[in-house]
Order: C-alpha cells, then sequence, then structure tokens
C-alpha cells in the first residue's frame, strides 16, 4: 500500500504475544536486514494481469522465498510503500510484506503468507472512511470505508503459523494486501464514478518509483 540486522536462525519460532505475532519490536533492523538482502524491482500496475487473478499458494518454504520477502521489503522502500504483495513485483504467490503505522502511531514490520482475513463479528466491523492509495495505481487515492479493525492469518517465511492484528491505517494495509492477493485492487472496491477518477488521477501524474510498462 501507497508508503534488523539480528540473525536469527532459519527455523526460529516466530515471537508470539498470546495469539498474534509480534511485529512491533526492532522495527528498523529487522526492515534494513531484508531490503539489505534484497533487490529492488519495478512495480506492476493497473492492467497488468498478475494483478487481476489469484495468486498460487505458497507451498515451498525455502531459500527462494526468503529472497522474494527481502526484495519485497527492497521494492517497498524504494517505493515508498507501508505495505506490498508479491504480484505487485510480477510474482504468482500470496505473500506480502509491511511496514506500517496503526493508529497509535506504533510501526509494525513483518511479512504474511498465504493470508485469509478473520471475518469479524458485527461489533468489530467500524468503518473508516479514510483515504487509500496503492503503488499499482501510482498517484491515485480515494476516500474507501473498510473496517478500522483486522485480524489476518497465515504462515511466516518458514511455514510456522502466525497471526497479525491491526488497527487504523494498519487495519486498512493488511486488508488492502490480503485483496491484492485474491486479485483485487481498491480501485475495484470503489463506485464506478470514483473508480474513473482514480484512474484519471494515475494518467495525470507521474510515478517517483521505476514501474513495469504495460503491453
Ligand atoms: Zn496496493
Amino acid at each position: 500500500m501507497a508508503q534488523q540486522d539480528t540473525e536469527q536462525s532459519v527455523n526460529e519460532e516466530p515471537k508470539e504475544s498470546g495469539e498474534f505475532v509480534v511485529d512491533t519490536e526492532d522495527c528498523e533492523e529487522r526492515e534494513r536486514a531484508h531490503r539489505e538482502r534484497g533487490t529492488s524491482r519495478p512495480i506492476t500496475v493497473v492492467g497488468n494481469p498478475v494483478l487481476h487473478k489469484e495468486c498460487k499458494d505458497v507451498t515451498a518454504f525455502d531459500d527462494e522465498l526468503a529472497k522474494l520477502v527481502d526484495d519485497m521489503f527492497a521494492s517497498q522502500r524504494t517505493a515508498e510503500g507501508v505495505g506490498l504483495a508479491a504480484n505487485q513485483i510480477g510474482v504468482d504467490l500470496k505473500v506480502f510484506v509491511y511496514d506500517c503505522m496503526d493508529d497509535e502511531g506504533v510501526r509494525h514490520v513483518g511479512h504474511v503468507v498465504n493470508p485469509v482475513l478473520d471475518d469479524l463479528p458485527a461489533d468489530r466491523r467500524i468503518l473508516d472512511d479514510s483515504n487509500e492509495g496503492c503503488l499499482s495505481v501510482p498517484t491515485a487515492y480515494a476516500s474507501l470505508a473498510r473496517p478500522d479493525y483486522a485480524v489476518v492469518r497465515g504462515q511466516d517465511m518458514h511455514g510456522n503459523p502466525i497471526a497479525v492484528e491491526g488497527t487504523g491505517y494498519f487495519a486498512r494495509c493488511l486488508q488492502h494486501e490480503t485483496d491484492h492477493l485474491y486479485g483485487y485492487l481498491y480501485i475495484d472496491r470503489l463506485s464506478k464514478r470514483d473508480r474513473k477518477d482514480a484512474l484519471r488521477q494515475m494518467s495525470e501524474g507521474t510515478p517517483r518509483y521505476p514501474v513495469v510498462a504495460n503491453d
């Protein structure tokens, strides 16, 4: 979505605080370690087929997957994003990364493989209609109502089950990135008029990061 050099052994279990993974500690170091190992890749934009279909489930939790996560962090940093899905760098796999603040200004850094959003009970479905943007719809923004709370379940790059909880802007990010991996952009959730307006904003703007030209 538009915004550590701790050596960890490969089989280390994810840190859990109760039900949810701890993604608020050592953010600076973890984000830097990923992006310094990775290679930044250009971003796919609306119209590229890889963005408009469901990505494949990840079944191999190997070095290649770890390299993909590193490349995604590097690409996310180049594009100054707060979240990035694998198909946004042209890879047809269910993985997203994030580096995003929640509604209390707390930074969250992490990745999720094969994410699935929890259905929220009615009392947690409080809609927030803040602005949303997407690196794959460069320079456009639109207001979009989404629940201000989200839980995503999936795996980490080692295949360990994880759950991530988000509030505010971070909740929006978790929903936005999961949508990507099922073939949906945020503009697909807008009214016809707002979608058209977002595409107009995109056609009039110039992305500040490398993008993959559509044929
Ligand atoms: Zn996006």
